[in-house]
């Protein structure tokens, strides 16, 4: 009897996990590998990071969500390597798993444009650790502010900086707007959270680059009514513990702010280098594997490239964006041709990505859309958005929960996953924090007026 064909997939995200799935009835065996054992929704992190839902309500186990489907296994493992001749994939711990076809689909990570000492002060959002360690920083904040007496270091920590106004950028400053304004506005007797500044930054002439000029005016009208400050064409120069200096109109000026969200872009991840050495492929600036129309490396046809990790175009030559239906439609595509190929059909017509459109949200039933070429705003908006994100949520059971807490939430103000856990990153033990920053204004801290630090 022949062996079934061997397909590997790398990464259990949008791309994989939809070229796993349209791989269920297939007659091969798959093999999917993650270094994590989790299906992440990343287009809902902002939400964890801003209290709204847990890390469990966005992600879903990748064993769990494959489990019925017996032609695939699931391997927890971090792929250090390929070798495109003896068609091998090798893990960091050793082991290594021989496939007929693979389908790379490794996604990104966040990029500091070669500046990652920054990232220590302005922490991403790409994963559960960054979102829970971002909703640390904004919570702490608060409480810090509460009890210092100084007004200018006061001022500091309640204001947030967000650097990037991609539609990351725009939902984190809409969402930590709403905290300030509406869920913590009776939670505090030292400081009014109303007072907070968020501000957005960004080097490009506009917020949400991606969208029609229309509604990226309609964004920033929604995002001023939420109290958020925008500020294009400005460039970063320096972040520190402090604050952030920036360029803009050909002069560096410099904001105090205690929190820096870093929404700025991406880069590839780092096994997409690897690839490219090992395959000779031709990569774009930003390191992402250029494929051809069947979405496979040039010379190894065995070889997908699918998502965040490829370059790709649209019949009308432009490059793809690196968003969710790319991946997921690369996907489905990769696990197609493969099908076909096993099958002895003949080659499938180029990829054709079929673009339904971008979202993006600002606030509490506050949202634009393009959708199929159709414009909407406000509450139209927000409704399809809602309705598209639960939709894609890979678990039933999530979709429920999310939405029980978006529809308490937008009854309440409240967000009840408004948890500081853990240990931020830096020195933000709680004591050290205040009573360093004390130290650092003395003599203009006045005891009398100082709460109390426990
Ligand atoms: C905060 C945020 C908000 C977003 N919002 C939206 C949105 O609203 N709409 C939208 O369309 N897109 C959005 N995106 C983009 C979208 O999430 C990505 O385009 C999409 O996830 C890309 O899919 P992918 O399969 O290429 O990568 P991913 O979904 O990132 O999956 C990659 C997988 O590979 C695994 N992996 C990586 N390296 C290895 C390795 N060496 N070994 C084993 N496993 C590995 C990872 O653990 C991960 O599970 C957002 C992204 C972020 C970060």
């Amino acid at each position: 009897m022949n062996e079934r064909s061997k397909v590997i997939i790398i990464g259990g995200g949008f791309g994989g996990l939809s070229a796993a799935q349209a791989l269920k009835s297939a007659p091969v065996d798959v093999t999917v590998i993650d270094r994590r054992n989790y299906h992440l929704f990343q287009p809902l992190l902002y939400q964890v990071a801003t209290g709204s839902l847990s890390p469990g309500e966005i992600a879903a186990p990748i064993r769990g969500v494959l489990g019925r489907q017996k032609n695939t296994r699931v391997l927890l493992g971090d792929v250090e390597d390929i070798d495109p001749v003896a068609k091998r994939v090798l893990l960091a711990d050793g082991a290594s798993f021989e496939y007929d076809s693979l389908i790379v689909a490794a996604g990104s990570q966040t990029s500091y444009y070669g500046h990652d000492e920054w990232q220590k002060w302005a922490p991403g959002l790409k994963s559960v650790e960054e979102a829970t360690t971002l909703r640390h920083k904004i919570l702490y904040a608060f409480e810090v502010a509460e009890r210092i007496a100084d007004p200018t270091l006061r001022r500091a920590w309640l204001t947030f900086t967000i650097v990037g106004a991609g539609p990351t950028g725009v939902e984190l400053a809409g969402a930590i707007a709403e905290i300030a304004r509406q869920t913590l506005r009776h939670d505090f007797r030292s400081i009014d959270p109303k007072d907070a500044q968020i501000i957005l930054l960004d080097a490009s002439p506009r917020v949400l680059m991606a969208f029609p000029e229309d509604l990226a005016h309609k964004a920033v009208l929604s995002l001023a009514k939420l109290g958020v400050q925008t500020k294009m064409g400005t460039m970063v120069h320096e972040v520190t513990r402090d604050g952030i200096s920036y360029q803009a109109n050909g002069s560096t000026q410099t904001v105090s702010t205690k929190t820096v969200i870093w929404a700025g872009g991406v880069t590839v991840s780092p096994l997409a280098k690897t690839l490219a050495q090992r395959t000779g492929a031709e990569t774009d600036r930003g390191g992402r594997i250029k494929v051809g129309p069947d979405l496979t490396v040039a010379n190894f046809p065995d070889i997908f490239v699918v998502g965040d990790m490829a370059f790709s175009i649209n019949k009308h030559g432009q490059p793809l964006q690196g968003v969710a239906q790319v991946a997921m439609q690369g996907g489905t595509y990769a696990a197609k041709a493969i099908v076909r190929k096993v099958k002895g059909k003949p080659k499938a017509a180029p990829f054709n990505y079929f673009d339904k459109g971008n979202l993006a949200v600002i606030g509490r039933a506050a949202a634009v859309a393009n959708v199929f070429g159709v414009h909407l705003w406000g509450l139209p908006a927000w409704i399809v958005w809602a309705f598209i994100h639960l939709a894609y949520i890979v678990e039933f059971q999530s979709r429920l929960l999310v939405f029980i807490q978006w529809a308490i939430q937008d009854l309440t103000f409240s967000r009840g996953a408004r948890l500081i856990t853990g240990l931020a990153p830096t020195d933000f033990n709680f004591n050290h924090a205040v009573a360093a920053e004390e130290r650092a204004v003395k003599p203009a801290v006045e005891k009398k007026s100082e709460p109390a630090v426990a």
